[in-house]
């Protein structure tokens, strides 16, 4: 139900709030603010717009969840009557526990129901039926990894089931009204089973064409069958859909990864300063100078205060291009040493932690105060650095001097590096953890301090726990 709240048709939002028993008045109400509304969109220096929207609740709204929330609830009621007619059945944890049929977490939806192929398609169907009613996509998990295979053809659709052999997008994308309720049979020759070409090609693109033409039917049976397309059996299972959603994930965390975050990460500065120019999403009114929209490039820069932090440390902040935080940094960086470098970043950092220390703790920091910070943290910073460099980073790799190097893990596996350090005079141990995959990209890295003194080994083995752990919760 991604992008749900966009795609509310406000008739189905009126007779939901009917059914659960507003009255006319509030309903009136209700459906004057969701219709009203107007977008614009900041585009350079130029504001766009505006842009009239015809379905959807307003984003931002504090009201818009609960709106939600009542359509999802024609969802539960669809879910119920199908379990009510034994078409669907959902699962219980013991017995004589409560059956569970689906979960609702904010816009995502789990089904529950019997791994075959009957009750996979009533899915499908309970999903159409609310995706028609509300306006909704509820493209489901279910829904993409579906697949029909075709034999006779009568019992599907040509232009809304996924049939075509293409990975990505199985659907027929020739818009034609002549294919309109039409079924796969009427594309092959009566009496034998062969596609009837001349028809495919009058009536079919290119791409359409060709992909119809690669299925072979002496090859499938009489029937049409769903099957799962993640699983070479083609039966549905749990494995199968959970280890998909993995690599969706996985691909989803090594694709986010550009030019200026390598950069960034080869600047020798805290690693939770750049952990948070990564993360930086904020809206509305700038809480520190209650002047402009806080917009990243406001907060970190523009900003009174920022500029005025910009300006002790040295940048002067007009020499650059202002329209976007990622191309300013990059401008900035471009024209730094080294240290100075460090300092940008580190300085995009206390400026963002001032700014949480006045929303959320309401504590205001000063410009002399913020910029102190910004040289604290470096010098402390290159300290810790200076043991370890000296001996890790700093001497060439000799080979065969029996010093432990990285070697890469088998193609399609992470690799979780671990170290612990042992602090006497803090009565500490710390922990580091890294984890890469097999081309030595970083997907994630953890530290931790435990107050708490002991020996060397022990050390190394709490750090392998808490590796462990860490492994469980990624
Ligand atoms: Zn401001």
């Amino acid at each position: 139900m991604s992008k749900a709240y966009d795609r509310i048709e406000w008739d189905f939002l009126k007779s939901m709030l009917k059914k659960v028993g507003f009255s006319d008045w509030w309903i009136y109400l209700i459906i004057q603010s969701v219709s009203t509304v107007f977008y614009s969109i900041l585009h350079g220096e130029y504001e766009l717009g505006p842009i009239i929207p015809t379905r959807g609740i307003r984003q931002v709204d504090p009201l818009s969840p609960y709106l939600f929330i009542i359509c999802a609830e024609s969802l539960t009621a669809l879910i119920n009557n199908y379990e009510r007619k034994h078409w669907l059945h959902g699962i219980k944890v013991c017995r004589r526990a409560l059956v569970i049929s689906h979960m609702l977490f904010a816009d995502d939806v789990y089904f529950y129901c019997k791994a075959d192929v009957q009750e996979a398609f009533k899915v499908l169907q309970l999903l159409e039926i609310y995706e028609a009613a509300s306006g909704q996509q509820a493209k489901s998990l279910v829904a993409e990894g579906v697949r029909w295979r075709v034999g006779s053809g009568v019992n599907i659709n040509i232009l809304n089931q996924p049939w075509l052999p293409d990975d990505h997008h199985p659907y027929v994308s020739t818009v034609s009204q002549t294919l309109e309720n039409k079924c796969v049979n009427s594309l092959m020759k009566i009496g034998i089973k062969e596609w009837d070409l001349d028809i495919i090609k009058d009536v079919f693109n290119n791409r359409d064409q060709k992909l119809i033409s690669d299925i072979d039917l002496q090859e499938s049976g009489d029937k049409d069958m769903l099957y799962w397309k993640h699983e070479n059996s083609g039966l549905y299972s749990v494995k199968s859909a959970y280890r998909w959603i993995k690599f969706n994930k996985g691909r989803w965390c090594i694709e986010d990864k550009t030019s200026i975050w390598a950069k960034l990460w080869s600047i020798k500065a805290l690693p939770k300063t750049l952990n948070m120019i990564k993360r930086v999403q904020i809206e509305a009114l700038c809480p520190v100078c209650h002047v402009d929209s806080e917009t990243i490039l406001h907060s970190l820069v523009t900003c009174e205060f920022a500029q005025r932090c910009w300006d002790i440390l040295g940048i002067d902040i007009q020499c650059f291009k202002l329209t976007d935080f990622v191309d300013w940094l990059t401008e900035v960086l471009s024209t730094c040493n080294l240290k100075k470098q460090a300092e940008c970043i580190t300085l995009c950092w206390a400026l963002w932690r001032a700014r949480n220390d006045l929303v959320w703790n309401q504590r205001s920091s000063t410009v002399n105060r913020t910029v102190a910070a910004v040289k604290q943290y470096l010098t402390q910073w290159s300290l810790s650095q200076g043991k370890s460099s000296s001996m890790a980073s700093l001497q060439p790799i000799v080979k065969g001097d029996g010093a432990e190097t990285w070697v890469k893990p088998n193609p399609h596996s992470v690799k979780v590096s671990v170290d612990a350090a042992v602090f006497d005079d803090k009565e500490a141990v710390g922990f580091g953890l890294v984890a890469r995959d097999s081309d030595n990209n970083l997907i994630q890295a953890r530290t931790r301090i435990h107050n708490r003194h002991t020996i060397p080994v022990l050390a190394e083995s709490m750090a392998i726990k808490e590796a462990l752990s860490w492994i469980d919760e990624m």
